[in-house]
């Protein structure tokens, strides 16, 4: 048997509030824990939620209950009220039953400002970003780094594209930002990982991870990418996933907006001919035809979508290591940043 903690905070003492809050938390817990799908319900032995004195409406374990938690003992009490501590916060404590796991494997999840409580756990996370233009290389990269380094890749460009992707698919005109803003109340974006430890995009609970890497798709993106909503949305999302868990993650504004914290920071640049190139040999190894003038002109406007916006352009962090890839294998440059995690 093991055990997992957790904590979040709630933004009133309402039912509402309370079970919401509990049923994020119980998600994150399942979604983070266990094998390939998440913790199984009948592998929980028992829950103790504990709430703050000032959450009163209702009893935290009703939502557990509401999410079929039924077999599990479930148990609720009120933390002591020392002075200063995090209110309106609920915490739990799962003991759980998953054979092939021991209790370092477990997977502690504080959302919402409450890792403030366990800032042991929140400091172990390792962050390390990755940053640059289109074709730079960075996903082939940042793939190889979380395998020899053993923690998980998030490929945040992926987000925005399903963004687009959501769009292209209802209709709607990329260039209408208003009309895209208003789509993503319709729009669920989780992060998985499959046994390959590849990610899969799942958008509104479909996987969409094979969908996303077209040229009609990467324009829309760089397009969707301007708008401030949508950059808000990803960018929690993004943040939570690196609270959670040991990162690389890639992307535009990683090492300057999401991750400011990170402990590695890389800018990999590479010279426009040879983004070109290497965007050429992409298309072809996927049978797609490509042609080196339009290729340019796609990655040409995506530079100058993705370095001239006003929120959020492409920027070198000061702080970041700069890696011009030009005429480096890929051994090369992951080495390069092996040792830069090496260094802290
Ligand atoms: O990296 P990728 O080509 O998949 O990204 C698609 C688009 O998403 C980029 O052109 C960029 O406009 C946007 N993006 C971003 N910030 C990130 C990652 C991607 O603006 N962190």
């Amino acid at each position: 048997m093991t055990s997992i903690r957790g904590a979040i905070t709630v933004e009133a003492n309402t039912s509402e509030a309370i079970l919401d809050a509990s049923k994020e938390l119980l998600c994150e817990i399942i979604a983070a824990n266990g094998s390939k799908n998440g913790l199984r319900l009948d592998q929980i032995i028992d829950i103790t939620f504990s709430a703050t004195k000032d959450l009163d409406a209702v009893y935290p374990a009703a939502a557990a209950r509401a999410m079929g938690i039924t077999e599990a003992g479930l148990f609720c009490v009120q933390e002591m009220d020392v002075s200063n501590s995090l209110p309106k916060c609920i915490r739990i404590m799962a003991h759980v039953d998953i054979p092939e796991k021991k209790q370092s494997d477990m997977v502690h999840i504080y959302l919402r400002g409450a890792d403030v409580l366990r800032p042991d756990l929140a400091k172990k996370k390792l962050a390390v970003a990755i940053d640059g233009p289109s074709g730079a290389g960075k996903s082939t990269i940042a793939k190889e780094v979380s395998a020899a380094a053993g923690i998980i890749y998030i490929d945040t460009g992926a987000m925005y594209r399903a963004v687009a992707l959501h769009n292209i698919i209802a209709g709607t005109d990329i260039k209408d930002k208003e009309a895209v803003e208003k789509s993503l109340n319709h729009i669920s974006i989780d992060i998985q990982h499959d046994d390959k430890k590849k990610q899969r995009l799942i958008l509104n609970n479909s996987d969409v991870t094979e969908d996303l890497r077209t040229q009609k798709v990467a324009e829309g993106s760089s397009i969707v990418a301007s708008y401030p909503a949508v950059r808000q949305k990803l960018v929690t999302l993004q943040q939570d996933l690196a609270k959670k868990y040991s990162v690389v993650m890639d992307g535009r504004d990683i090492g300057t907006v999401v991750l400011p914290h990170a402990q590695v920071k890389i800018y990999l640049d590479a010279s426009l001919k040879e983004r070109v190139h290497r965007r050429i040999h992409e298309l072809e190894l996927k049978g797609e035809p490509a042609e080196y003038d339009s290729v340019l002109q796609a990655i040409e406007s995506r530079d100058e979508r993705d370095m001239n916006r006003t929120h959020s352009p492409l920027l070198r962090a000061k702080d970041a290591h700069y890696i011009h890839s030009d005429g480096m294998t890929i051994n090369e440059i992951a080495n390069e940043i092996l040792k830069e995690i090496q260094k802290i």
